[in-house]
């Protein structure tokens, strides 16, 4: 039996003055999953993230989380919850260490602290205030804050922004060990690779609304192109190829001896190809067929780079 979502979202608006900042915006986050919430500058992910943590009061629409209303059930919300904002929330002149071992001090069962610190590579500034701590330090000592209480979900905004390759990987393996002891995470991300990497199911938020939700492989497997791209001898009969394939089917060679082929790749156009190369005297190598990236999707459904 399917769980209860432990987020749900229906029909959100939220507004600034006369600017519709979340315009019906619908979003559902399983039990125990990994949730990536991506879009443009400016489309709304901080709003409704925000709209879930209790900070803003929902113009229409419902919103629920772990079953409660984030802003009449905050008390009881707050426990449960983490939440890692894209800054401020901190007092700056408290010790990294200090700050933490007080958030860990207001929760039952929190994880252990000095493992944490260390884990997020904050072994050295235990001492240090905060508003000495370098920007990427900064950012992994909030996130464990938004952690240490061992949280049964916790809302992340662009949690990896400004982080070295290797802080960035410390936060995957993190939240990955957070997912398989069952916490759900809803994260917003400008970094496709991220999501590809870490989300079970990504939702895709363009101007106040939720245009796409699925898993990655979903999102990418859906809807448009693919690429064939093969290697042969130069100055292969392209048109002869073309006619052999489905129409809306390009072939190009782009370098020579290099092949690509864009449409709709199934095991039937796979083996015309095959086939007309068989009849030409043509041994195909590195035949590879490369997905829609969830960049190339992303793209597609809002027009717009999202490091744009
Ligand atoms: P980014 O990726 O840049 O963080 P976002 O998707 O998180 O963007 P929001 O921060 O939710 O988007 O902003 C959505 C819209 O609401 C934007 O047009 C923004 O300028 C506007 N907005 C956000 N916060 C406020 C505020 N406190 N007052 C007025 N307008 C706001």
């Amino acid at each position: 039996m399917r769980s209860e979502p432990v987020v749900q979202v229906r029909g959100l608006v939220k507004r600034y003055g006369t600017r519709t900042a979340v315009d019906g915006l619908d979003l559902e986050v399983g039990a125990g999953t990994v949730t990536a919430v991506l879009g443009p500058n400016g489309a709304g992910k901080t709003t409704t993230v925000e709209t879930c943590e209790g900070y803003r009061r929902p113009d229409a629409g419902t919103v629920r989380v772990l079953g409660l209303d984030p802003v009449a059930d905050a008390a009881k919300l707050r426990p449960r919850i983490g939440v890692m904002l894209q800054s401020g929330g901190v007092y700056t002149g408290a010790r990294a260490g200090e700050m933490l071992r007080h958030m860990a001090k207001l929760h039952a069962h929190p994880l252990g602290v000095d493992a944490l610190i260390e884990r997020l590579g904050l072994g050295d500034c235990g001492r240090t205030t905060y508003r000495r701590l370098s920007g990427g330090q900064q950012q992994r000592l909030a996130l464990a804050m938004a952690v240490v209480g061992r949280p049964e979900l916790v809302f992340l905004d662009e949690p990896t922004a400004g982080l070295d390759p290797q802080a960035r990987r410390s936060t995957w393996d993190l939240l990955r060990e957070l997912r398989a002891d069952g916490v759900s995470a809803v994260l917003t991300t400008h970094f496709m690779d991220e999501a590809e990497q870490l989300a079970d199911d990504v939702v895709i938020i363009d101007a106040g609304r939720a245009i796409a939700q699925g898993s990655p492989d979903e999102l990418c497997r859906g809807g448009a192109e693919n690429t064939l791209r093969f290697t042969g001898r130069p100055g292969l009969d392209v048109v002869s190829l073309l006619k052999a394939l489905p129409v809306d089917t390009l072939a190009v060679e782009l370098t020579p001896g290099t092949y690509r082929i864009t449409g709709k790749i199934d095991p039937q156009l796979l083996a015309t190809v095959t086939s007309w190369c068989a009849q030409h005297g043509v041994m195909p190598e590195g035949i590879a067929v490369e997905r829609r990236t969830l960049e190339d999707v992303f793209l597609e459904l809002t027009g717009k780079d999202l490091r744009s």
